[in-house]
């Protein structure tokens, strides 16, 4: 017999020593129990029910094991809006939630007025970031690639769950759009970013897919490849918006300068003030 405050102080001891430290144990029960923080504490010397506690403990035993949270629950919170996930897709970031934030903000400033705007989103994994722009925005018409049928399976799945319709594709990059010859006007993607021999914590490196999070020796392949080809599948006037590293900047900007002599290109710093996203524009001023 244990009251809830007791099972969570034990099992925030058991966590002292694992990567996600020990909040995540208050996270993993207000999950299973489903529960907001308020009501947890109103609980909180009440006796957890016997089917919740073992549930807890198992979970809390994979936690120290550096299992991510997201996997134990089987899904993640993603812009208000759940996702499934496995050890098939990216678990969806808070900072790709940013993302999402600006893209919307720029499809306010610069395309919302044109109607029957198409954005196609690549290499979506989960498809949190297609579904959720879908969401926000169901005027939007939105396409999303990945390389891994496995992930557009999840991603179908999801857009399912999230009652939105998207259009999936699986193939390589831009490929599937330039196959069907399909032009976009915002161009969007989270490629695999992280340099080749980057020393990643065990959570990330054990448990999510490696196709989704290197991208080469010096993580830029990716953006590379669909800057040679962006222009087949763009719009005159149009729109790029990627995620990136937080010390991409510079190399990044000049890749675009090199491929993109003429277009307007902005890095965006994430709410930890890390510079997060790339934005480029084709006829268009951003007036930023
Ligand atoms: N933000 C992810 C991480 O740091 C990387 C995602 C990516 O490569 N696109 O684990």
């Amino acid at each position: 017999m244990a009251s809830y405050k007791q099972s969570l102080r034990a099992a925030e001891k058991q966590l002292q020593n694992a990567e996600c430290g020990e909040q995540a144990a208050f996270m993993l029960l207000l999950e299973l129990a489903q529960m907001e923080a308020h009501n947890l504490y109103m609980e909180f010397d009440q006796e957890i029910p016997d089917a919740l506690n073992k549930q807890f403990q198992e979970g809390i035993a994979r936690l120290a094991e550096n299992e991510p949270l997201a996997h134990i629950l089987g899904y993640e919170w993603f812009y208000g809006y759940r996702f499934l996930v496995n050890e098939d897709v990216l678990i969806p970031r808070p900072e790709t939630e940013e993302l999402v934030a600006n893209i919307l903000s720029a499809y306010d400033d610069y395309f919302k007025m044109n109607g029957n705007i198409i954005a196609a989103d690549i290499g979506t994994g989960s498809g949190a970031i297609a579904i959720s722009l879908k969401k926000e925005e169901p005027s939007l018409h939105v396409l999303a690639t990945d390389i891994s049928k496995k992930a557009v399976d999840v991603a179908a799945r999801n857009a399912e769950l999230n009652e939105v319709s998207i259009s999936f594709c699986i193939g390589d990059m831009l490929e599937p759009l330039i196959d069907r010859d399909l032009k976009v006007d915002i161009l969007i993607s989270n490629p695999p970013y992280i340099p080749q021999e980057e020393i990643l914590e065990a959570s990330v490196k054990d448990h999510e897919p490696h196709v989704a999070l290197f991208g080469g020796d010096d993580g830029l392949k990716y953006y590379r490849i669909m800057f040679e080809k962006a222009k087949q599948v763009l719009k005159p006037r149009s729109m790029m918006a990627f995620e990136m590293g937080w010390n991409q900047r510079e190399a990044l900007l000049n890749e675009v300068k090199r491929y993109f002599p003429d277009a307007c290109a902005e890095v965006l710093k994430d709410m930890n003030g890390k510079d997060r996203m790339l934005f480029v524009y084709f006829g268009i001023q951003p007036n930023s």
